[in-house]
């Protein structure tokens, strides 16, 4: 291409050349579409400055984009074969590739510290990658991200709609999340069954008088049983009905109110209000997590939730 981005031609081509055959199980889309990357990228509003760091390169597309438009880009991929191939097809001084898993990843691996996350993510584990990366890497601003259509629409709902659940509130507790727009099938190869979606987020303080972690104890036991009112819903966490109700009125919050309603800064609330109590709550999961990911961050709920999803919904 002219810009230098990756066609459909191009993509096929390199494909072959490293011997590469899609896989369900990493999320293996590739985008094959320049006008799409051009979008990406200018979507996700890059300051000369910024260091870009971008979840699964795959092929390419979207870090030729990316090394245009960012002082430095950190390419994290999970894949060796398509991280060693990476420099050959991207041949720029400012990309360090990483091979490794970014739902691992610790913020020492990266020199200069990410500013803006920019992803065509692997949407088995678009949700918990993002909060991982914002809860590890304090340097982010923001983010621009493609998932699963239902998944962007799940990230970006408020109280009240029926898709805000546990992602809604956690991205909310880092970000001010929004949608970017839609992206159609026919963009990737393979072509997945399902829509996509941009989500751009503005990282904010998160609100004050609670730990996250107490405050995600709070918004799992919420949500775990989302039809129930919260004076049932938070009463194994509170140690009781009676107890939840108590929190709950402290925190100005009706018992009778069910969690689709709460803002993230009515959940700390209840967390701060807990605490004030003389109690933590109990954690929403106990022991370690053998993903190795911290459980205040992220669910292995959500992860099996997207997985399956993921592995229903996209066919190469
Ligand atoms: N950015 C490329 C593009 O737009 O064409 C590829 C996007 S593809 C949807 C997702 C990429 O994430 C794949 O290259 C896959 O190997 C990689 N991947 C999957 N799971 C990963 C993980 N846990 N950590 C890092 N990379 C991962």
């Amino acid at each position: 291409m002219a810009d230098g981005l990756l066609g459909p031609a191009e993509i096929r081509e390199l494909a072959a050349r490293l011997g590469v055959a899609p896989t369900k199980k990493l999320g293996q889309n590739f985008l094959h579409d320049p006008n799409t990357i051009r979008r990406i990228v200018a979507a996700a509003g890059l300051r000369p400055d910024d260091v870009a760091l971008e979840v699964g390169p795959g092929l390419g597309s979207l870090t030729l984009g990316l090394v245009t438009a960012a002082r430095h880009v950190h390419a994290v991929e999970i894949d060796p074969a398509l991280a060693k191939a990476l420099p050959d097809t991207v041949t720029a001084p400012h990309l360090t590739v990483h091979t490794a898993d970014a739902l691992r990843i610790t913020g020492d691996r990266f020199d200069p510290a990410p500013t803006m996350l920019v992803a065509n993510l692997p949407y088995n584990v678009a949700v918990p990658v993002v909060l991982h990366l914002l809860a590890e890497l304090p340097t982010l601003r923001g983010g621009l991200v493609m998932v699963q259509k239902e998944v962007a629409d799940r990230l970006i709902a408020g109280p009240g709609s029926k898709v805000y659940g546990v992602p809604s509130v956690k991205l909310a507790w880092y970000s001010e999340a929004r949608s970017a727009g839609k992206v159609p099938p026919a963009v990737f190869w393979p072509v997945p069954n399902v829509d996509s979606g941009l989500v751009a987020f503005t990282r904010r303080e998160p609100p004050a008088g609670a730990a996250r972690r107490d405050v995600f104890a709070v918004v799992d036991a919420a949500f775990a049983q989302r039809r129930k009112t919260l004076r049932a819903a938070l009463a194994g966490w509170a140690g009781g009905p009676d107890k939840a109700e108590a929190m709950l009125r402290a925190a100005g919050i009706s018992p009778q109110a069910r969690g689709e309603a709460l803002t993230v800064g009515d959940f700390a609330a209840i967390a701060a209000a807990a605490k004030a109590q003389g109690h933590g709550g109990k954690l929403s999961r106990s022991g370690v997590d053998p993903s190795g990911v911290d459980p205040s961050v992220v669910e292995p709920e959500e992860m099996t939730l997207m997985t399956a999803e993921a592995i229903r919904d996209i066919t190469p």
